[in-house]
């Protein structure tokens, strides 16, 4: 039984600073141990269930944080930028089931540390067939496209919120509280790795209860940028249709093609940020 974890770094216990989530930073090094040991505790709850193969795909920012020799010895870790999906690279039907550690609510969520939607100041929102996601939507949309149920989702509280809004059924482990875009109330951390481990093994004897999240073909996505100049480049993709001066729209049938049109998007109006 294999595992999927997709690993962002913002929604960790104890990371709050820029600088606890930028590598050219001396506050990063400790949050790398402490986006690690987090890991490390879901898969062990895992492995715990029974999963005999775990991957884990490094889903922030260069995606080079997690320490390789420190990680659990059961998973193989998917690491560096450029992969072509990105925070769901390797994600596929032959997964049980989908963990989403370390992530962070959606832009414009307030009392979140750090959100955002892949980049701060570059996408204001995204819709998928109307519906308004972030990043976990976004990721946990690719899993139910491959028919793989989100389990386990850990961050703040604001994200836990929002997994369980999304997805009901989710297994959803708060480990601070946000007081601020840059502050929090973290929880005893020994307490959330111990509560991330459980639920983590909770999750995987559970999973026949747990679903995919699942959006009906034609796939509409639309995206908004807060600037118009973004939304210029993004829309040289060629299927994107402008449907007002910084929203671009684009319909498909599959959703990894979705996902890669997203990609596209972020990426040409990025070149212009
Ligand atoms: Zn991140």
């Amino acid at each position: 039984m294999k595992i999927y974890i997709s690993a962002d770094m913002e929604g960790v216990n104890g990371v709050v600073l820029k600088e606890h989530v930028d590598p050219a930073a001396r506050e990063y090094q400790p949050a790398r141990q402490w986006m690690t040991a987090e890991v490390n505790a879901a898969i062990a709850g895992a492995v715990a269930a029974g999963a005999t193969e775990v991957v884990v795909n490094d889903s922030h920012s260069n995606m080079a944080n997690l320490l390789v020799d420190q990680l659990h010895p059961k998973a193989q870790l998917v690491s560096g930028p450029g992969k072509p999906f990105s925070m769901v690279q390797d994600l596929d039907d032959s997964c049980a089931g989908a963990f989403f550690t370390g992530y962070h609510a959606s832009f414009g969520t307030p009392q979140a540390i750090h959100d955002h939607i892949y980049a701060y100041s570059l996408i204001e929102s995204i819709h998928v067939n109307g519906q308004q996601v972030g990043e976990l939507g976004l990721n946990a949309g690719m899993a139910g496209a491959y028919g793989v149920p989100t389990l386990l989702v850990t961050g703040d509280k604001a994200l836990a919120g929002e997994a369980r809004a999304l997805m009901p059924w989710v297994r959803a482990v708060a480990v601070k509280e946000g007081r601020g875009r840059l502050c929090a109330r973290c929880y005893p951390f020994q307490e959330t790795l111990k509560a991330i481990r459980e639920e983590a093994e909770q999750a995987v004897r559970n999973r026949k209860k747990a679903k995919a999240l699942i959006f009906k073909a034609p796939l509409v996505l639309e995206v908004r940028f807060p600037k118009v100049e973004m939304a210029d480049a993004a829309a040289l993709l060629p299927g994107a249709e402008r449907i007002e001066t910084k929203v671009l729209r684009y319909e498909t049938a599959a959703y990894p093609e979705l996902y890669r049109a997203f990609l596209a998007l972020f990426r040409l109006a990025r070149s212009v940020f």
